[in-house]
């Protein structure tokens, strides 16, 4: 397919408009946006609506964390006006990728401004959560962001995008009170859990459950036999009641973790990626509100 500066270029040829006139007069033509992974994806399209052509490179049920990029992205990279990904080294294979397609348009990093959670690794390379998605109040810096590009990006249209953003951080700011009860009717002693790996330690921030998990911030690096001993031990210590498996991990670990403890497998979160579309979680607020509503039925039985 030929790439919308080409398409442009060669449509302005035959109307005999000058090549400089800003392609924002060319308002019908929606902006290339590539974004790095489902949930953006489902964020940038919100706000641009029908003046964005969205391309997805880690789609639903996704892991973002070990994405191996294919030809495919490449192009979709080098022909897109705005580039959307999370930053806090979430998206480790997406330099490469971004020199190889020689892209020149803007960047956005979507968690700019928020305050980001230090964790403790064991490398020095990745020193912060980049899960930041999983708190709704950072999900408004998030929409903030894509929308300020989008608007700068495509002036004709930045009111159709200020307009949406309105609509959606209502959305954002109601789903937010609504967990905030949810979590609120939960027992004050049975509010651990655990999942694969630790991808909510800004939702724990934000609604005060608190999560443990084998694995770390990354799906990339495997526990060893003595955390899945030690993880085991906190379960029966703590007399944790509910393992929840990811959509996007193997739930093999977890389900033995189970056996081992007599906790049981209390449903399955969605932390890095949406559902396809017919799952429960194909947008960004369908999934925290499924989320919530799944650790809130397993934690008050
Ligand atoms: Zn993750």
């Amino acid at each position: 397919m030929p790439s919308r500066r080409s398409l442009l270029k060669f449509a302005t040829a035959l109307v005999g408009l000058s090549l400089a006139a800003p392609t924002s007069t060319w308002s019908d033509t929606p902006v290339p946006v590539v974004a790095t992974f489902s949930i953006l994806g489902d964020m940038v399209e919100r706000i641009g609506g029908d003046h964005v052509a969205v391309t997805t490179l880690v789609g639903a049920d996704g892991d973002a964390h070990v994405y191996q990029p294919v030809p495919a992205d490449a192009r979709a990279v080098s022909q897109a006006d705005i580039l959307v990904f999370n930053g806090l080294a979430f998206e480790g294979w997406l330099h490469r990728l971004v020199e190889a397609s020689n892209f020149d348009g803007i960047r956005v990093v979507a968690s700019e401004g928020i305050a980001p959670i230090a964790f403790e690794g064991n490398d020095d390379h990745a020193a912060y959560d980049p899960h930041a998605w999983q708190s709704l109040a950072n999900a408004v810096v998030y929409v903030d962001n894509i929308t300020a590009v989008l608007a700068a990006v495509d002036p004709a249209n930045a009111s159709s995008y200020y307009r949406n953003r309105a609509a959606y951080v209502a959305e954002i700011k109601a789903l937010d009170a609504e967990i905030r009860e949810i979590v609120a009717g939960l027992p004050e002693d049975g509010r651990t859990v655990v999942t694969s790996h630790d991808a909510f330690g800004y939702f724990s921030e934000t609604y005060g459950l608190h999560f443990v998990a084998p694995h770390g911030v990354s799906t990339e690096s495997e526990p060893s036999a003595a955390d899945v001993a030690a993880l085991i031990r906190q379960i029966r210590e703590e007399g944790i009641k509910a393992i929840f498996v990811e959509s996007i991990t193997d739930s093999r670990l977890l389900e033995q973790i189970a056996n081992e403890t007599g906790a049981s497998i209390g449903g399955t979160l969605y932390s890095d990626s949406l559902s396809e579309p017919d799952g429960p979680a194909s947008t960004y607020l369908d999934m925290m509100r499924y989320n919530a509503l799944t650790l809130a039925r397993a934690l008050s039985t």
